[in-house]
């Protein structure tokens, strides 16, 4: 279970809307919590950032569609560079 202060964070980071969009200059697009994986970290403590439907779910166009990798040479950033843009954004 997330405590109150992850909830306010996860609130806050939800707020700011989808990331990529951000970082590509699309706007403030509603979005869902991503968690990043990092090796054995388990899914709760793992950091997150928001992504819109599209960049999060879509079949061709997000994190899960096309892995990790595909996605962050697609859009030529990484996923710890969006988050390092979302911690900062909520400092
Ligand atoms: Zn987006
Ligand atoms: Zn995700």
């Amino acid at each position: 279970m997330a405590t109150k202060v992850e909830k306010e964070k996860y609130r806050k980071i939800a707020e700011l809307g989808c990331s990529l969009c951000r970082h590509l200059q699309l706007g403030e697009t509603p979005a869902e919590l991503h968690h990043i994986r990092r090796g054995n970290i388990p899914r709760a403590q793992a950091p997150v950032i928001g992504l819109c439907t599209y960049h999060h779910r879509g079949s061709n166009t997000s994190i899960h569609g096309m892995g990790r990798k595909r996605f962050e040479r697609e859009y030529a950033i990484t996923e710890e560079k969006l988050l390092e843009q979302t911690e900062k954004l909520i400092e």
